[in-house]
């Protein structure tokens, strides 16, 4: 899972970050408005963690434009506890939560969590499935039948991506950026090693399910 903290006071978007990480999440991190939806509009990301006031596009103009893009990633809204009345605000502009900073970690924890419940890709349990395969989100396990592999969180998420879109063809590029983010140094190579450690993986568990190189674009699963 991938979250996106857009958070201008340095200190407390780190604190996120550290927190979101700790706890299974890969956290990218952006201190503007303008960056934060860029960011954003990629679809890349479970949740974004949205403060208000922001430099260069404040966070409840950032989500009616991403809203208006006809993204639905599940927002959560941070807001300063002298805000209320900007709550309202935010829900006219598509909000999914909220939390009054100062907050508890848990509290945050429980927040996102119930995000990521939320997304409809993600159904109820934690678990997506695509052919004989099923991934678990908790505990990083990929099973087929009775036999299972943990996967690294990097084999995790990119396997994730292309589990969610069935047969669809996942760009490296795309995939690039979901895993190792846009301020890596990462390159496409990056993308073939870990496509050969899940293949090796899916050849382990005898999977029907096959990583399809689709020359100069992408990858896709067939089964
Ligand atoms: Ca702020």
């Amino acid at each position: 899972m991938r979250v996106l903290v857009v958070e201008d006071e340095v200190r407390l978007a780190a604190t996120l970050q550290d927190l979101l990480e700790l706890n299974g999440y890969t956290a990218d991190v952006c201190h503007d408005g303008e960056a934060g939806l860029d960011n954003a509009l990629s679809s890349i990301y479970d949740v974004i963690l949205l403060d208000v006031m922001l430099p260069k596009l404040d966070g409840f103009t950032v989500l009616r434009r991403l809203r208006a893009e006809g993204n639905s990633t599940p927002v959560l809204m941070l807001t300063a506890k002298s805000e209320t009345a900007d709550k309202v605000t935010g829900l006219d502009s598509g909000a999914d939560y909220y939390l009054t900073k100062p907050f508890e970690p848990k509290e945050l924890l429980a927040c996102v969590r119930a995000l990521t419940r939320r997304s409809p890709e993600l159904r109820e349990t934690d678990a997506v499935t695509c052919g004989d395969l099923r991934l678990e989100q908790s505990s990083f396990t990929l099973s087929c039948g009775d036999k299972s592999v943990r996967l690294s969180r990097k084999e995790f998420d990119m396997l994730e991506l292309l589990m969610l879109n069935k047969t669809q063809i996942i760009t490296k590029e795309k995939l690039l950026v979901k895993v190792w983010g846009y301020e890596s140094d990462a390159e496409d190579n990056n993308v073939e090693v870990y496509i050969s450690f899940l293949r090796r993986k899916l050849e382990h568990l005898h999977s029907a399910v096959k990583i399809k190189t689709i020359r100069m674009v992408g990858y896709c699963l067939e089964y």
